[in-house]
């Protein structure tokens, strides 16, 4: 099996880039922030515990996308491998991943940045938030503290990913094409 991480700000195009990428390489997408997405929509109690915090540019608890992970795995047994977009976000996520593949014999094959500058972050969640009308994406404030949260609790993770020889940069300025163009020949060499 192989673990693919998308790794990137919000509103870098992981999600974007996600949906070719797992047809290409037969991969499960996990996507935590689609799940919770889900829980909202179905008025579930988790998803009106995350639903607060994700309005207002907070992550949720670890142990809960951790969970909702972890069942994803179980769930699709007869994939080549998947493909994490949004997750891990903090050191204590990437621990944890660390010790759920261990479990399993595994550990993760790649870590693909997108990476694009703040300022491109804001224009960029701007132009979503009139096509997909997330909530997380209305505000100015919450924009604010989404690039905050990103820089102080995600961005450690690029040294540790760094130190273990499986970080993959790629730049994520340019059209969809051409960012894709990069991704995938990055991922024909994984
Ligand atoms: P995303 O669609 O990946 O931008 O995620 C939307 C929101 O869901 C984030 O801003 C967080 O509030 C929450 N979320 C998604 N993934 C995680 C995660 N791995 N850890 C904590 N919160 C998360």
């Amino acid at each position: 099996m192989k673990y693919f991480i998308m790794f990137g700000p919000p509103g870098a195009g992981k999600g974007t880039h996600a949906a070719p990428m797992v047809k290409k390489y037969n991969l499960k997408h996990i996507s935590t922030g689609e799940l919770l997405r889900s829980e909202i929509a179905a008025g579930t109690e988790l998803g009106k515990q995350a639903a607060a915090l994700i309005e207002k540019g907070n992550l949720v608890p670890d142990e809960v996308v951790e969970g909702m992970i972890a069942q994803t795995f179980a769930k699709y047994p007869e994939v080549n491998g998947f493909l994490l977009d949004g997750f891990p976000r903090t050191v204590q996520q990437a621990m944890d991943l660390d010790e759920m593949l261990e479990a399993r014999d595994e550990y993760v094959t790649g870590v693909i940045s997108l990476m694009i500058p703040d300022e491109e972050i804001k224009a960029r969640i701007k132009g979503r938030a009139l096509i997909e009308g997330r909530a997380d994406d209305a505000s100015d404030e919450t924009i604010a503290n989404r690039i905050k949260t990103y820089h102080a609790k995600t961005e450690p993770l690029i040294e540790i990913y760094k130190d273990k020889g499986i970080y993959h940069e790629i730049d994520g300025i340019g059209s969809i094409e051409e960012v894709q163009k990069r991704v995938f020949a990055m991922m024909d060499k994984l």
